[in-house]
């Protein structure tokens, strides 16, 4: 069973069986507050056979060291986040995005270092440690960041997500990533890894529980390869220009377009977009085109692109619904409304709708 302990910054986990792990340590002034709840859910000394840490961050292994001394459980930790813990500190935080300059600096504090006494290699079964549940391997927030995935389902993964975007800001109930990010290649794989392992009730180091991932695979998908049935339908030539603001969406549609045959072009917003466009010499054969971006929006853009580029089909994708978004862009001839998150199926439909000479 999972018990859940939303603490100032972090999240903290305990998932028991006939014994309990605990699933992050917090920081070091969490660790009182973590005692309690072990208290509460009558963990007592002896019963909590794991200290497991997703990886080695300030606010998931600061408090592992007063843990263990208190439960005399053992700290595990991946092999390659051993020398954060060692030396009890983040090591270089990398913004994942605009958030992460202001964020970071606030979350950049050492804590009591320690030698983890389970180093992590890929996977670990954890009924050995009397909790019907597995370690996966999912680096990228930091190289030796790992998820647990429980026997019914749940999937505990650190900071491979946060809850919400800029903090939970905008789409709070979307995952988003965390302001840091090691390595967003990797990110974007683990995402993947995860949402291959069956249902999707996933448990963030930050923010609420996520019941839905972007762009999801239906079944288990291998990363990178899309279905082969899904590229041959899509299949197709000449460039498609994505704009999005969020760098995972471009690499997702990147990535798969890529694989149907087409050149990708990406921007980042509507100005880049509408720059690239007014070029009469880049030929264009559809645009996927986000609504909310910063600088200028989707409806923005539709407006500017539709002057210089009357006939190419544009498709329109939004977090918002149909209905909520339709009315704004009466007259401006969008070819079609893509509602996020989607499957890479109902974006093949769209394409072969909007490039039927392709299919
Ligand atoms: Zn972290």
């Amino acid at each position: 069973m999972l018990h859940i302990l939303r603490l100032s910054i972090p999240n903290v986990y305990l998932l028991t069986g006939e014994r309990a792990i605990l699933i992050d340590a917090g920081g070091p002034r969490d660790v009182l507050r973590i005692l309690e709840f072990l208290k509460e859910l009558g963990i007592e000394k002896g019963k909590l056979s794991l200290i497991l840490c997703t990886h080695g961050h300030w606010d998931h292994a600061g408090g592992a060291t007063q843990l263990k001394a208190a439960t005399g459980a053992p700290i595990a930790v991946h092999r390659a986040d051993a020398d954060k813990v060692r030396r009890g500190d983040n090591g270089i935080l990398k913004p994942a995005n605009l958030a992460g300059y202001f964020v970071l600096p606030l979350l950049n504090l050492g804590y009591p270092a320690f030698e983890p006494d389970v180093l992590i290699d890929d996977e670990i079964d954890l009924s050995s440690y009397g909790v019907a549940a597995r370690i996966v391997f999912t680096p990228g927030h930091t190289l030796g960041s790992v998820s647990v995935l429980s026997a019914d389902g749940a999937k505990i993964v650190g900071d491979l997500l946060m809850g919400g975007w800029l903090g939970g800001w905008l789409f709070p109930t979307w995952p988003g990533l965390h302001y840091a990010a090691d390595d967003l290649d990797q990110i974007y794989a683990s995402v993947r890894k995860v949402l291959a392992l069956g249902p999707n009730v996933i448990h963030p180091g930050r923010g609420t529980v996520v019941r839905v991932l972007l762009p999801r695979v239906e079944g288990p998908t291998a990363f990178p390869a899309p279905q082969p049935d899904l590229r041959q339908r899509a299949r197709g030539t000449g460039t498609i220009l994505v704009v999005d603001d969020e760098p995972m969406v471009r690499k997702f549609l990147r990535h798969f377009l890529k694989a149907c045959g087409f050149t990708v072009m990406e921007a980042e917003d509507g100005v880049v977009a509408v720059e690239y466009l007014t070029d009469p010499t880049k030929e264009v054969r559809a645009i996927l085109l986000d609504l909310t971006m910063p600088r200028m929006d989707g409806l923005e853009a539709l407006r500017k692109i539709r002057r210089d580029r009357p006939d190419v089909p544009i498709l329109i994708m939004s977090g918002f619904s149909e209905p909520e978004t339709s009315g704004r862009f009466a007259g401006l001839n969008a070819s079609g409304f893509l509602q996020k998150p989607f499957t890479t199926a109902q974006l093949t439909e769209y394409l072969r709708f909007l490039l039927p000479a392709d299919s």
